[in-house]
């Protein structure tokens, strides 16, 4: 995919919160105008990277970028599990990603059971896959660093 890595930001909105509370696996979600600006080339599937909530610390995190059911599956939708333990929800606060890869494309699953465990051998796929130098790398990108922090920093 040409266009990956791919950056983006926008602040956190409310889902519909489908399955999460059945799955246990929070999934954050962007505004559509995020969404509309994905490059064509990025097809729908489960996806890899790093996110950023607010001025915080860079994380490992997993996505899906799919169709919603809600909306009849005419509108797309990308939803981020940050692979780390958060204090408090974070809706309305900026958050930033890189899409580094891809793992694999939606499916769906015969029992829940069978979907969780999908979603977690999706988050041991992209804890592995980020250890490389090539990903690690990004997660240091000047995208994450706001230009104030960089400047009280002395670079
Ligand atoms: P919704 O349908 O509103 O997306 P979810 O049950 O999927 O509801 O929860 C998502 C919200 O949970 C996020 O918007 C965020 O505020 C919060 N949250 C807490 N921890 C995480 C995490 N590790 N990854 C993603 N979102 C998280
Ligand atoms: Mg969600």
């Amino acid at each position: 995919m040409k266009s990956l890595p791919y950056f983006c930001r926008g602040e956190v909105v409310k889902g519909f919160g489908r399955g999460s509370k059945e799955l246990g696996i929070r999934t954050a979600n962007f505004p559509d105008r995020v969404v509309e600006h994905l490059p064509a080339d990025i097809p729908t599937g489960i996806y890899y990277g790093w996110a950023c909530v607010g001025h915080g610390e860079v994380h490992k995190m997993v996505m899906s970028i799919g169709w919603n059911p809600f909306y009849k599956n005419e509108k797309k939708s990308m939803e981020t599990h940050i692979i780390h333990t958060f204090k408090e929800d974070f809706y309305g606060e900026v958050l930033s990603i890189v899409i580094v890869g891809y793992i694999r494309p939606e499916k769906s699953f015969n029992s829940i059971d069978e979907l969780i465990a999908a979603i977690h051998s999706d988050i041991e796929e992209a804890t592995s896959r980020l250890e490389s130098d090539d990903h690690r790398k990004l997660k240091d990108d000047s995208f994450f660093t706001p230009l104030d922090r960089t400047i009280m920093n002395g670079h």
